[in-house]
Protein backbone atom coordinates (compact mmCIF):
# COMPACT_ATOMS: atom_id res chain seq x y z
CA UNK A 1 0.00 0.00 0.00
CA UNK A 2 2.81 2.47 0.89
CA UNK A 3 4.67 0.96 -1.75
CA UNK A 4 1.33 2.25 -4.33
CA UNK A 5 1.12 5.23 -2.76
CA UNK A 6 5.06 6.54 -3.17
CA UNK A 7 4.66 5.65 -6.92
CA UNK A 8 1.42 7.76 -7.21
CA UNK A 9 3.34 10.14 -6.56
CA UNK A 10 6.39 9.46 -8.13
CA UNK A 11 3.97 9.68 -11.61
CA UNK A 12 2.43 13.16 -10.17
CA UNK A 13 6.17 13.89 -9.66
CA UNK A 14 7.63 13.09 -13.11
CA UNK A 15 5.80 14.78 -15.86
CA UNK A 16 6.17 18.12 -13.65
CA UNK A 17 10.02 17.62 -13.67
CA UNK A 18 9.87 17.08 -17.48
CA UNK A 19 7.77 20.01 -17.99
CA UNK A 20 9.92 21.83 -16.57
CA UNK A 21 12.89 20.45 -18.62
CA UNK A 22 11.26 20.78 -21.92
CA UNK A 23 10.42 24.57 -21.09
CA UNK A 24 14.06 25.21 -20.60
CA UNK A 25 15.34 23.15 -23.40
CA UNK A 26 12.68 25.15 -25.57
CA UNK A 27 13.16 28.62 -24.31
CA UNK A 28 16.92 27.87 -24.78
CA UNK A 29 16.32 26.89 -28.46
CA UNK A 30 13.90 29.79 -29.18
CA UNK A 31 16.39 32.25 -27.69
CA UNK A 32 18.96 31.74 -30.49
CA UNK A 33 17.17 33.67 -33.16
CA UNK A 34 15.29 35.87 -30.56
CA UNK A 35 17.79 38.75 -30.97
CA UNK A 36 17.80 38.48 -35.02
CA UNK A 37 14.00 38.13 -34.90
CA UNK A 38 13.96 41.58 -32.48
CA UNK A 39 12.19 39.69 -29.18
CA UNK A 40 13.81 41.75 -26.75
CA UNK A 41 13.02 44.62 -25.88
CA UNK A 42 14.14 47.20 -22.80
CA UNK A 43 11.88 49.18 -20.00
CA UNK A 44 13.56 51.46 -18.09
CA UNK A 45 12.79 51.97 -13.99
CA UNK A 46 13.70 55.68 -12.97
CA UNK A 47 15.59 56.30 -9.87
CA UNK A 48 15.20 59.67 -8.07
CA UNK A 49 16.53 61.49 -5.44
CA UNK A 50 14.91 61.66 -1.64
CA UNK A 51 12.01 64.59 -2.76
CA UNK A 52 11.39 62.26 -5.64
CA UNK A 53 10.88 65.28 -7.80
CA UNK A 54 14.09 64.34 -9.80
CA UNK A 55 15.24 61.76 -12.06
CA UNK A 56 18.75 60.77 -10.95
CA UNK A 57 19.30 57.77 -13.23
CA UNK A 58 17.21 54.95 -14.68
CA UNK A 59 17.58 51.08 -14.27
CA UNK A 60 17.60 49.07 -17.78
CA UNK A 61 15.97 45.75 -17.45
CA UNK A 62 15.41 43.01 -20.15
CA UNK A 63 12.16 42.22 -21.34
CA UNK A 64 11.73 38.97 -23.53
CA UNK A 65 8.19 38.40 -26.03
CA UNK A 66 8.52 35.18 -27.53
CA UNK A 67 6.93 34.61 -30.88
CA UNK A 68 5.64 31.18 -28.88
CA UNK A 69 5.74 31.14 -25.34
CA UNK A 70 4.80 35.11 -25.27
CA UNK A 71 6.61 37.18 -22.25
CA UNK A 72 9.20 35.83 -20.14
CA UNK A 73 10.65 37.28 -16.66
CA UNK A 74 14.65 37.74 -17.05
CA UNK A 75 14.65 35.62 -13.55
CA UNK A 76 13.64 32.95 -15.76
CA UNK A 77 15.79 33.57 -18.94
CA UNK A 78 18.86 34.90 -17.85
CA UNK A 79 19.34 31.58 -16.02
CA UNK A 80 19.20 29.91 -19.23
CA UNK A 81 21.11 32.46 -21.34
CA UNK A 82 23.95 31.96 -18.73
CA UNK A 83 24.09 28.28 -19.34
CA UNK A 84 23.86 27.99 -23.20
CA UNK A 85 26.50 31.25 -23.38
CA UNK A 86 24.06 33.35 -25.01
CA UNK A 87 24.29 35.99 -22.70
CA UNK A 88 27.23 37.59 -23.85
CA UNK A 89 25.69 38.31 -27.11
CA UNK A 90 22.31 39.53 -25.50
CA UNK A 91 23.99 41.56 -22.75
CA UNK A 92 26.19 43.27 -24.99
CA UNK A 93 23.60 44.09 -27.12
CA UNK A 94 21.94 45.87 -24.18
CA UNK A 95 24.50 47.88 -23.29
CA UNK A 96 24.52 49.13 -26.71
CA UNK A 97 20.97 49.82 -27.13
CA UNK A 98 20.73 51.07 -23.16
CA UNK A 99 23.41 53.88 -24.69
CA UNK A 100 21.56 54.67 -27.80
CA UNK A 101 18.59 55.25 -25.91
CA UNK A 102 19.90 57.36 -23.14
CA UNK A 103 22.13 59.63 -25.44
CA UNK A 104 18.73 61.31 -25.87
CA UNK A 105 18.15 61.86 -22.56
CA UNK A 106 18.72 65.20 -20.54
CA UNK A 107 22.99 65.01 -19.75
CA UNK A 108 22.63 65.19 -16.04
CA UNK A 109 20.70 61.67 -16.25
CA UNK A 110 22.36 58.33 -15.97
CA UNK A 111 21.54 54.89 -16.71
CA UNK A 112 22.29 51.84 -15.14
CA UNK A 113 22.71 48.44 -16.98
CA UNK A 114 22.66 44.62 -14.88
CA UNK A 115 25.88 42.83 -15.80
CA UNK A 116 26.02 38.89 -15.47
CA UNK A 117 28.89 37.89 -13.73
CA UNK A 118 29.75 35.80 -16.94
CA UNK A 119 29.72 38.61 -18.83
CA UNK A 120 31.74 40.51 -16.30
CA UNK A 121 34.53 38.08 -16.63
CA UNK A 122 34.06 37.80 -20.51
CA UNK A 123 37.29 39.09 -21.96
CA UNK A 124 36.11 41.51 -24.42
CA UNK A 125 33.76 43.24 -22.31
CA UNK A 126 36.13 46.67 -22.16
CA UNK A 127 35.79 46.69 -26.03
CA UNK A 128 31.96 46.13 -25.96
CA UNK A 129 31.15 48.76 -23.65
CA UNK A 130 33.84 50.91 -25.89
CA UNK A 131 31.88 50.29 -28.98
CA UNK A 132 28.71 51.19 -27.17
CA UNK A 133 29.42 54.21 -25.88
CA UNK A 134 31.34 55.22 -29.42
CA UNK A 135 28.70 54.33 -31.30
CA UNK A 136 25.93 56.13 -29.40
CA UNK A 137 28.39 59.45 -28.50
CA UNK A 138 27.37 58.17 -24.67
CA UNK A 139 29.29 59.95 -22.12
CA UNK A 140 31.13 57.27 -19.91
CA UNK A 141 30.39 58.92 -17.11
CA UNK A 142 26.51 58.29 -17.51
CA UNK A 143 26.90 54.80 -17.59
CA UNK A 144 26.74 52.30 -14.42
CA UNK A 145 26.96 48.80 -14.37
CA UNK A 146 25.30 47.02 -12.31
CA UNK A 147 26.76 43.57 -10.56
CA UNK A 148 25.43 41.86 -7.47
CA UNK A 149 27.43 40.69 -4.56
CA UNK A 150 27.27 36.58 -5.40
CA UNK A 151 29.55 37.51 -8.75
CA UNK A 152 32.27 38.92 -6.31
CA UNK A 153 32.49 35.53 -4.04
CA UNK A 154 32.96 33.49 -7.05
CA UNK A 155 35.98 34.87 -8.01
CA UNK A 156 37.63 37.45 -6.23
CA UNK A 157 40.58 38.46 -8.30
CA UNK A 158 38.79 37.79 -11.74
CA UNK A 159 35.53 40.05 -10.58
CA UNK A 160 38.42 42.48 -9.24
CA UNK A 161 40.37 42.77 -12.33
CA UNK A 162 37.18 43.46 -14.50
CA UNK A 163 35.83 45.95 -12.40
CA UNK A 164 38.71 48.09 -12.66
CA UNK A 165 38.94 47.86 -16.29
CA UNK A 166 35.33 48.84 -16.42
CA UNK A 167 36.26 52.15 -14.10
CA UNK A 168 39.42 52.99 -16.07
CA UNK A 169 36.76 53.60 -18.94
CA UNK A 170 35.14 56.13 -16.72
CA UNK A 171 32.46 54.05 -16.49
CA UNK A 172 30.89 53.75 -13.21
CA UNK A 173 29.46 50.14 -11.17
CA UNK A 174 27.04 49.87 -8.35
CA UNK A 175 26.88 46.33 -5.76
CA UNK A 176 23.54 45.74 -6.96
CA UNK A 177 20.85 43.74 -3.93
CA UNK A 178 23.29 44.20 -0.98
CA UNK A 179 22.97 42.03 1.85
CA UNK A 180 21.44 38.93 -0.24
CA UNK A 181 25.11 37.40 -0.40
CA UNK A 182 27.37 36.44 2.12
CA UNK A 183 30.06 39.06 1.86
CA UNK A 184 30.97 40.77 4.59
CA UNK A 185 31.06 44.36 4.76
CA UNK A 186 35.03 44.05 4.85
CA UNK A 187 33.94 43.59 1.00
CA UNK A 188 33.38 46.89 0.50
CA UNK A 189 36.70 48.07 0.55
CA UNK A 190 38.49 45.64 -1.46
CA UNK A 191 36.48 46.82 -4.43
CA UNK A 192 35.31 49.73 -6.00
CA UNK A 193 32.10 50.48 -6.37
CA UNK A 194 30.91 54.05 -6.82
CA UNK A 195 27.13 53.06 -5.30
CA UNK A 196 25.52 50.61 -3.25
CA UNK A 197 21.91 49.53 -3.82
CA UNK A 198 20.28 48.02 -0.52
CA UNK A 199 18.58 44.79 -1.50
CA UNK A 200 14.50 45.43 -1.64
CA UNK A 201 14.54 42.47 1.43
CA UNK A 202 15.48 45.21 4.00
CA UNK A 203 13.54 47.90 2.45
CA UNK A 204 10.27 45.74 2.61
CA UNK A 205 11.42 45.47 6.10
CA UNK A 206 11.81 48.81 7.41
CA UNK A 207 7.87 49.34 9.03
CA UNK A 208 7.84 46.37 11.05
CA UNK A 209 11.32 45.64 11.88
CA UNK A 210 13.68 47.89 13.97
CA UNK A 211 16.44 45.34 13.30
CA UNK A 212 15.98 46.31 9.02
CA UNK A 213 16.26 50.30 9.89
CA UNK A 214 19.22 49.62 11.94
CA UNK A 215 21.08 47.66 8.90
CA UNK A 216 20.17 50.08 6.66
CA UNK A 217 20.77 52.99 8.80
CA UNK A 218 24.83 51.46 9.53
CA UNK A 219 25.18 50.26 5.60
CA UNK A 220 24.30 54.20 4.39
CA UNK A 221 26.65 55.60 7.11
CA UNK A 222 29.01 53.22 6.31
CA UNK A 223 28.57 53.71 2.82
CA UNK A 224 28.64 57.37 2.84
CA UNK A 225 32.20 57.20 5.16
CA UNK A 226 33.92 55.00 2.54
CA UNK A 227 32.55 57.46 -0.23
CA UNK A 228 29.76 55.38 -1.80
CA UNK A 229 26.45 56.84 -2.75
CA UNK A 230 23.71 54.70 -1.75
CA UNK A 231 20.37 53.67 -3.29
CA UNK A 232 17.32 52.01 -1.80
CA UNK A 233 15.70 49.58 -4.04
CA UNK A 234 12.09 48.21 -4.30
CA UNK A 235 10.47 51.44 -2.16
CA UNK A 236 6.79 50.11 -2.40
CA UNK A 237 5.40 52.67 0.73
CA UNK A 238 5.42 56.12 1.98
CA UNK A 239 6.44 55.01 4.78
CA UNK A 240 9.43 53.11 3.59
CA UNK A 241 10.20 56.36 1.92
CA UNK A 242 9.70 58.75 5.16
CA UNK A 243 12.41 55.78 6.75
CA UNK A 244 14.86 56.62 4.16
CA UNK A 245 15.05 60.29 4.03
CA UNK A 246 15.58 60.13 7.87
CA UNK A 247 18.26 57.78 7.22
CA UNK A 248 19.45 59.69 4.65
CA UNK A 249 20.07 56.97 1.61
CA UNK A 250 20.97 59.49 -1.86
CA UNK A 251 18.18 57.91 -4.21
CA UNK A 252 15.03 55.68 -3.99
CA UNK A 253 13.87 53.41 -6.79
CA UNK A 254 10.52 51.24 -6.27
CA UNK A 255 6.75 50.96 -7.64
CA UNK A 256 5.99 53.56 -5.26
CA UNK A 257 7.72 56.30 -7.26
CA UNK A 258 7.38 54.48 -10.81
CA UNK A 259 7.45 51.77 -12.70
CA UNK A 260 9.53 49.63 -15.22
CA UNK A 261 8.51 51.44 -18.74
CA UNK A 262 9.25 52.20 -22.24
CA UNK A 263 11.34 54.56 -23.61
CA UNK A 264 9.14 56.70 -24.97
CA UNK A 265 7.30 56.97 -21.75
CA UNK A 266 11.11 57.79 -19.83
CA UNK A 267 11.91 60.42 -22.44
CA UNK A 268 8.11 62.05 -21.85
CA UNK A 269 8.60 62.04 -17.87
CA UNK A 270 12.43 63.59 -18.37
CA UNK A 271 10.85 66.12 -21.16
CA UNK A 272 8.45 67.18 -18.31
CA UNK A 273 8.61 70.88 -16.34
CA UNK A 274 9.93 68.82 -12.55
CA UNK A 275 9.27 65.16 -12.62
CA UNK A 276 7.00 64.90 -9.83
CA UNK A 277 6.34 60.96 -9.39
CA UNK A 278 4.61 61.27 -6.21
CA UNK A 279 2.03 63.78 -7.38
CA UNK A 280 3.13 66.55 -4.77
CA UNK A 281 2.42 70.08 -5.75
P1 LIG B 1 17.44 43.74 -10.27
O1 LIG B 1 18.62 44.22 -11.05
O2 LIG B 1 17.59 43.76 -8.79
O3 LIG B 1 16.23 44.66 -10.76
C1 LIG B 1 15.17 45.08 -9.96
C2 LIG B 1 13.95 44.20 -10.11
O4 LIG B 1 13.01 44.57 -9.11
C3 LIG B 1 13.23 44.37 -11.45
O5 LIG B 1 12.60 43.12 -11.78
C4 LIG B 1 12.17 45.41 -11.10
O6 LIG B 1 11.05 45.40 -11.95
C5 LIG B 1 11.80 44.97 -9.71
N1 LIG B 1 11.25 46.07 -8.90
C6 LIG B 1 11.47 47.40 -9.01
N2 LIG B 1 10.81 48.09 -8.06
C7 LIG B 1 10.15 47.18 -7.31
C8 LIG B 1 9.27 47.29 -6.17
O7 LIG B 1 8.97 48.37 -5.65
N3 LIG B 1 8.79 46.12 -5.67
C9 LIG B 1 9.10 44.90 -6.22
N4 LIG B 1 8.56 43.82 -5.66
N5 LIG B 1 9.92 44.78 -7.30
C10 LIG B 1 10.44 45.90 -7.83
P2 LIG B 1 12.77 42.45 -13.22
O8 LIG B 1 12.70 43.48 -14.30
O9 LIG B 1 11.83 41.28 -13.27
O10 LIG B 1 14.26 41.91 -13.19
C11 LIG B 1 14.63 40.87 -12.33
C12 LIG B 1 16.12 40.67 -12.35
O11 LIG B 1 16.54 40.19 -13.63
C13 LIG B 1 16.94 41.94 -12.11
O12 LIG B 1 17.03 42.24 -10.72
C14 LIG B 1 18.27 41.53 -12.71
O13 LIG B 1 19.03 40.77 -11.80
C15 LIG B 1 17.84 40.64 -13.87
N6 LIG B 1 17.91 41.42 -15.12
C16 LIG B 1 17.00 42.25 -15.69
N7 LIG B 1 17.46 42.79 -16.84
C17 LIG B 1 18.72 42.29 -17.01
C18 LIG B 1 19.74 42.46 -18.01
O14 LIG B 1 19.63 43.22 -18.98
N8 LIG B 1 20.90 41.73 -17.84
C19 LIG B 1 21.10 40.90 -16.77
N9 LIG B 1 22.25 40.23 -16.69
N10 LIG B 1 20.17 40.73 -15.80
C20 LIG B 1 19.00 41.42 -15.92
MG1 LIG C 1 19.81 45.82 -10.91
MG1 LIG D 1 18.61 45.06 -7.57
MG1 LIG E 1 17.03 42.65 -6.85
Amino acid sequence: RAKDSGRGQMRFYEPLMDEKIERTRDLGAEMQGALERGEFHLVFQPIFDLTGDRILSCETLLRWTNRRHGAISPAEFIPIAEDNGLIVAIGSWVIREACRIASSWPSDVTIAVNLSPIQLRSANLPTVIMNALAASGFAAERLELEVTESVLLEDIEASLAALDAINRLNVRTTLDDFGTGYSSLSYLTKFPFQTLKIDRSFIADLEQSPASVAIVQTVIELAAKLGMRTVAEGVETHAQLEQLRRTRCDAVQGFLLAHPMPASMVATMLAGDGVKALGRS
